[in-house]
């Protein structure tokens, strides 16, 4: 079984020697079509010098698919059993299978170093372990992830789009994402009541001159309240309306402009602002003003 793609039949069975019931709680929708694995492994754009990083292997079904394609593979997977089982299904020599929490991985625990990300994630969890893997692994330089088709939408979505949120804008901080497809559900075992979407991504350059961290801090309260103003909702986060206004303005932001009509870069702008400014974004209480004024 080690070259060939697995196919409906040959998940069932595999599942049933090792005793496998899918769980929700761990997002186990496994893949049975060797056309979709190889239009997952074509669209990822991989190179024969690329080290792919699977999260959530599962039963093989895209590991297969990716020891053909690159140098070395890692595959992390949270369920013990699965992590066991992997090695008989994809004897490569060039596979390390990690039994871990994605969430929890370091850039330590892996030699040679990833340089793709290339999964059908865990959909509970996609969001969070694609970023979580692009802070932790500087080496990783793209990826092509499968998610559920609602949130592909809302990891490419650009400004002034509807389901444009911190998801789209944190993953713009480290890449440039594109959709790469629609994925219907009979595609699975067992199938899902949703669509699947992959997401192609390019890593970049973050905005240079400030902190991440200090960048999604403004992400988060400017989405917390994604329908007030600007200035209403980063009051919170400013020390008052006043004050967000002031460092607005400092952005070249308009104070009446919503989170979701602003660029990555904006974003940026706003925390250098607050960096910049001699009060350290923090309001004088006689600045105060009562909060959501504009809201
Ligand atoms: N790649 C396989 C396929 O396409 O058939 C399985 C994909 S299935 C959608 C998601 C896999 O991620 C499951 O094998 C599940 O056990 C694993 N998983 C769930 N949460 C995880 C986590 N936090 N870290 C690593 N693996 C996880």
């Amino acid at each position: 079984m080690a070259d060939a793609l697995l196919g409906p039949a040959e998940i069932r069975e595999l599942a049933a020697r090792l005793g496998v019931a899918p769980t929700k709680k761990l997002g186990q929708n496994f893949l049975h079509d060797p056309n979709t694995i190889r239009r997952i492994v074509t669209a990822a754009g991989l190179t024969a010098d690329d080290v792919a990083l699977e999260v959530g292997p599962g039963l093989g079904s895209l590991t297969l698919g990716l020891v053909g394609a690159v140098r070395h593979v890692h595959a992390v997977e949270i369920d013990p059993r699965l992590a066991a089982a992997l090695p008989e299904t994809v004897t490569a020599a060039h596979l390390t299978v990690h039994n871990a929490d994605a969430m929890r991985v370091r850039g330590a625990d892996f030699d040679p170093a990833p340089t793709m990300l290339v999964a059908n994630l865990p959909y509970n969890v996609a969001v969070p372990v694609v970023l979580h893997l692009l802070a932790e692994l500087p080496s990783l330089r793209g990826g092509l992830v499968m998610v559920q088709k609602e949130v592909a939408d809302r990891l490419v979505a650009g400004p002034g789009s509807k389901v444009y949120g911190v998801p789209s804008v944190k993953l713009a901080w480290y890449a440039e994402a594109r959709a790469a497809g629609k994925v219907p559900p009979a595609v699975f075992w067992p199938v899902p009541n949703v669509d699947s979407g992959l997401v192609a991504f390019t890593r970049r350059d973050p905005p240079p001159g400030v902190d991440r961290t200090d960048v999604f801090a403004v992400v988060d309260a400017a989405f917390a309240q994604r329908r007030k103003t600007l200035r209403a909702a980063l009051a919170g986060w400013a020390g008052g309306a006043v004050r967000a206004e002031e460092l607005l303005v400092e952005a070249g932001i308009s104070p009446q402009a919503r989170g979701e009509s602003l660029t990555v870069a904006q974003f940026a702008a706003i925390a250098g602002a607050a960096k910049l400014s001699p009060t350290g974004g923090k309001l004088s209480p006689s600045d105060r003003q009562p909060e959501g004024v504009d809201s």
